[in-house]
């Protein structure tokens, strides 16, 4: 199989605008296409990409193609809807989708880009916009070995831990098991920092002694001063982890099993989505906490 040295990028939002500089940065030739134009041409400017007027187009001009959207039917649109990636893909194309969807939606997209000889592997990421910018994510893949072995140089110009996790499905479910107990853990935190606030604990103190200790995780280090200072600038919008908890609870019912933690945490975010805070950070569950943690009379 040739090298890839052509690499189309579909999706330049928080995570894909950062990720397409880098690989623009290792040295690929990048065809970009974004919805909203205007990205994919900052992108042209800042790192010398070339812009595509649509996915097909994208994709005729390179070996693989990146996409990085949001859910399962935006990964379809752009690669197999009208105009999408596919219909520019010859034999031997590799597709690597790093968007967070379901494992079923994954093999379903695989197995019809086989049929047309194209390859196709789930390689979702996980480490925000920070690591996304200094090219240290982590990436967890799902496929045939050879496409993931086939792929490594252009997952190691955006991650730092590549990781192959099996057939197709299992890179997003890996995925979504991990960002599960994210989601968990930011709400514990959020519960533990409202806490600290109405019991007036010096919430300084309580962020140092936990960050030295067991209460310490990567939650703690990214979200609690946003948490404390109600700042939801978005580096991961709180409907993407509403996505994600709700993919992982629809995998867990196919695996046969329920989640009581997991039904518990899709409310709470849930609930911060519908009083509008869909678009804010994650850290914005803390508002939904806020008021679930009323006092209690005595
Ligand atoms: P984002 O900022 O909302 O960007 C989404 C991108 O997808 C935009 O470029 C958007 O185009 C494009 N898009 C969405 N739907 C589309 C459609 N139907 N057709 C064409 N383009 C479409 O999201 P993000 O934070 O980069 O996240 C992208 C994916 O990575 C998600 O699956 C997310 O769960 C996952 N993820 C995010 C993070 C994080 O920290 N942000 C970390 C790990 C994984 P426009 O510019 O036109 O809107």
């Amino acid at each position: 199989m040739e090298r890839i040295e052509r690499v189309a990028f579909i999706g330049l939002g928080i995570m894909g605008s950062r990720m397409a500089a880098n690989l623009c940065r290792a040295g690929f030739e990048v065809h970009a296409f974004n919805r909203t134009r205007a990205r994919s041409e900052e992108l042209a400017e800042r790192h010398g990409a070339h812009v595509a007027d649509t996915p097909r187009e994208a994709a005729a001009a390179a070996q693989a193609t990146v996409t990085m959207v949001v859910d399962s039917p935006d990964v379809e649109q752009v690669l197999l809807g009208e105009d999408g990636a596919a219909h520019g893909m010859s034999a031997g194309h590799l597709a690597i989708d790093c968007s967070t969807i379901s494992p079923e939606a994954s093999r379903s997209i695989g197995a019809r880009l086989r049929e047309r000889g194209v390859g196709f592997l789930d390689a979702p990421v996980t480490g925000s916009s920070p690591r996304a910018e200094d090219g240290t994510l982590t990436i967890m893949v799902g496929g045939e070995r050879a496409d993931y072995e086939r792929a490594l140089p252009v997952l190691e110009a955006m991650g730092l831990l590549v990781v192959y996790a099996g057939p197709q499905g299992q890179g997003s479910m890996v995925k979504l098991i991990n960002n599960a107990v994210a989601a968990a853990n930011a709400a514990a935190l959020a519960e533990a920092l409202v806490l600290a606030e109405r019991a007036g604990v010096d919430t300084d103190a309580l962020v140092r002694v936990m960050a030295a200790g067991s209460g310490d995780s990567a939650m703690l280090a990214l979200k609690a001063r946003p948490m404390l200072e109600r700042d939801f600038s978005p580096l991961f919008k709180l409907d993407h982890m509403l996505k994600d908890v709700r993919h992982t609870l629809a995998a867990a019912r196919a695996a046969g099993v329920e989640l009581p933690l997991g039904e518990r945490i899709e409310r709470l975010y849930a609930e911060a989505s519908e009083r509008g805070h869909g678009s804010d950070d994650f850290a914005a569950v803390v508002e939904a906490l806020d008021r679930e943690m009323r006092p209690i009379s005595r």
